[in-house]
């Protein structure tokens, strides 16, 4: 992804691929290769992989060494992550070389890093080299880009495709015209717009942004600059955000904003010095020279220049020179130096011959015959003029046509041709309102970038008003849910306070139900409760035609055991006696405790003479009761008397009256037995 640009100095190369941003721009005239304009060469180089890639080609390096044995165990597996190391410092600008011949040594290393067989790698090199080190001809650097096109792409290696085609395009500029490197940063920027690869979106829009600068399109080359700046900024790139801070400040003097272009420049220049980076002092010293010289301060413009071209010379910088030198020949024509201004152009010519760079030859053309015209030589500036027209036309830069139309009618009209003084000035009236209109459209550009910028800041801000809005609602609403489920706890937790108290009570109910119907000493029913039930039973078998007794037990000279034995004593046996006779019941025999050593049991369902039965069942088990552990000799016997209901007439006092009749004839018979009192004697 990475694509950085490297903080070098000025170099001038034979390919116009590498050669570096002199950004000449004599008189706005920007050369071919005003690449970042600065002197500081972008250089749009992605990384071959991400991190997790580096980190999955390492493994796999590794594996590779460990299975296939000691022929590639020789490549130690961590060459690769040198090599992206390497690469990604020269690409960082932590390594500088401040020589072209300095460069060429740091690829050279470079190159001696790819690890043996690595594909991509050995194509991250080549694009590198293209861009930044390649020194042959513009044709043979097309072809180098051409070929690493064609192996990228069959590699899937969309990062290198892309550089490739920026690669083509600066090779493409030198060799034709700037024009002509359109499709290919075209390309490159939609490849890496496909890819969601924003740096290399960006940093396509500044090599696009050059060739507009450089087709006089620098309202189109501004929105690029600055498009690409926003992400140089945000994404916290310095080296680019400065680097592109010249972009911008160039196609602000080329749109006539000088006060816009000085300050960027001003601010290109502080950082140079402050970097000692002397290729972006040159790049802002250039600039500035131009800019003072289009403001009409030739002597600022030289003093700028000067500065520059020592600089130039510092870095060997040879197309940085010859740039120079051709604002130097500007700059004396302005100041009727006409001698100098040939000098200068002297000296411009061999540094653009030496590089390639032919992109000049209209502007070196044009000062020429300016300076010609200036000693009185019109035929031969007519002739220049002639020539500059014609690469002019083609180039399509109204600005320098108009200046040459102006300059050429001034010859004509010294060499006395009016008809074609006339013509020129009428073919110049029409350039002028060509460029009026262009610079309505300018205008139209940038007011239109402005109003989209400020929109999508709008839209972003709305976006951003959005979600924190959404936020605070999912906050609020997570802080709703968080009391509704505490509540829903709370509610729980009081739920089961209730159910736990309402148990507490229920059971306790209940036992004091329990202890209200029970006789606390024999744990049977008590008076109150045995009545209860014993008048339940005698409806019931009312109602369905039933028989039912009642047996009415005492026991015998109960007084005397309390007597001989205590009171506590006297207790065991009532309990004894009321378990035995429970036990002696069926299961649905009902028994009470009537009071002191009195008992009431009822019979459901059960004639006289089965209730007799189990009186007399009863009174044997009370009669055999094993009494001795309880005190020595004890011995006891109970008198029972039986009834049956009447259910005509009885009811359950008259039919308890009738047992207990019973009970004491029993008494008297002697005790120890059951008796039966006949319904009439009851009567
Ligand atoms: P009888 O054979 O005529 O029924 O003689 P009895 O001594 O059993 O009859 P009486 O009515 O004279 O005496 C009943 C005694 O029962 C008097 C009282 O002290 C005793 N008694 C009543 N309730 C209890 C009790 O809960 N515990 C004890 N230990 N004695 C009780
Ligand atoms: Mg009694
Ligand atoms: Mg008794």
């Amino acid at each position: 992804m990475a694509s950085l640009g490297l903080g070098w100095g000025v170099w001038i190369k034979g390919n116009a691929a590498t050669q570096v941003a002199t950004s000449s721009a004599v008189n706005g005239r920007p050369t071919s290769r005003a690449r970042q304009g600065n002197g500081v060469q972008r250089i749009p180089i992605l990384p071959t992989t991400t991190h997790h890639a580096k980190l999955a080609l390492q493994l796999v390096l590794v594996l590779f060494c460990l299975f296939v044995g000691r022929a590639f165990a020789t490549v130690p597996a961590d060459q690769g992550a040198a090599f992206d190391q390497y690469a990604d410092r020269l690409e960082r600008g932590q390594i500088a070389p401040d020589t072209q011949a300095g460069l060429l040594k740091a690829l050279e290393h470079m190159k001696g890093l790819v690890p043996a067989g690595d594909a991509r790698r050995e194509l991250r090199y080549r694009y590198m080299y293209c861009i930044l080190g390649m020194d042959a001809s513009p044709e043979q650097g097309i072809a180098y880009a051409e070929k690493g096109i064609a192996d990228a792409s069959q590699l899937g290696y969309v990062e290198g495709e892309i550089n490739f085609h920026f690669c083509r395009g600066a090779n493409q500029e030198v060799l034709t015209t700037p024009r002509d490197a359109l499709p290919d940063y075209d390309a490159g920027i939609a490849l890496a717009r496909r890819h969601e690869d924003q740096r290399l979106v960006a940093d396509g829009l500044t090599w696009r942004g050059s060739v507009q600068s450089l087709l006089g399109e620098h309202a189109q080359a501004l929105v690029d600059f600055l498009e690409a700046q926003k992400f140089y900024e945000t994404s916290g790139e310095p080296v680019e955000s400065e680097d592109n801070l010249f972009n911008i400040a160039v196609a602000y003097r080329r749109l006539g904003e000088a006060a816009q272009a000085r300050d960027y420049l001003q601010k290109v220049l502080a950082h140079g010095e402050q970097k000692s980076d002397r290729g972006q002092q040159l790049g802002a010293h250039m600039q500035l020279g131009f800019l003072e010289s289009e403001a009409g301060d030739q002597e600022a413009a030289e003093r700028h220049l000067r500065k520059a071209l020592a600089l130039a010379h510092a870095v060997d910088s040879r197309s940085g020179g010859a740039n120079i030198h051709l604002g130097l020949a500007q700059v004396d024509n302005l100041q009727g130096q006409y001698h100098q201004a040939l000098e200068e152009l002297a000296r411009a010519k061999p540094g653009f011959a030496r590089t390639g760079d032919r992109s000049n030859r209209d502007m070196v053309l044009l000062q020429a015959a300016k300076a010609h015209a200036g000693l009185g030589q019109h035929k031969l500036a007519i002739d220049e003029y002639g020539q500059a027209e014609k690469l002019l036309q083609k180039s399509g830069n109204l600005r320098y046509l108009a200046e040459l139309l102006d300059a050429r009618s001034r010859s004509y009209q010294a060499l006395g041709q009016l008809g074609l003084e006339v013509a020129d000035l009428r073919r110049l009236a029409k350039v002028r309102d060509a460029l009026d209109r262009k610079a309505h459209s300018d205008n139209a550009t940038l007011m239109n970038y402005q109003f989209q910028t400020a929109r999508r800041d709008q839209e972003n801000r709305q976006l951003a008003a959005d979600r924190a809005l959404k936020e605070q609602q999912l906050r609020s609403l997570e802080r709703v849910r968080h009391w509704q489920r505490l509540a829903l706890v709370l509610g729980g937790v009081l739920i089961l306070l209730l159910l736990w108290l309402a148990l507490r009570q229920f059971r306790r109910s209940r036992k004091l139900h329990r202890m209200a119907m029970t006789d606390p000493l024999t744990g049977i029913a008590n008076r109150r409760h045995i009545e209860q039930l014993a008048e339940r039973a005698l409806n019931h078998a009312g109602a369905n035609g039933e028989p039912l007794c009642v047996l009415v037990l005492d026991v015998d000279h109960f007084k005397a055991v309390n007597d001989a034995f205590g009171h506590a004593v006297g207790d065991q046996v009532l309990v004894r006696i009321a378990h035995a006779c429970k036990q002696a019941l069926r299961r649905f025999d009902m028994m009470g405790r009537l009071g002191g050593e009195e008992f009431l049991i009822v019979l459901p369902d059960t004639t006289l003479d089965v209730a007799l039965q189990i009186a007399e069942r009863l009174r044997c088990k009370i009669e055999a009761l094993p009494l001795a552990n309880l005190a020595p000799g004890l011995q006891i016997t109970a008198s029972v008397g039986a009834a049956q209901a009447d259910h005509e007439t009885d009811d359950l006092a008259e039919l308890v009256r009738r047992a207990d009749n019973a009970m004491y004839r029993a008494k008297d018979a002697g005790r120890n037995r059951v008796e039966v009192v006949a319904r009439v004697q009851a009567v």
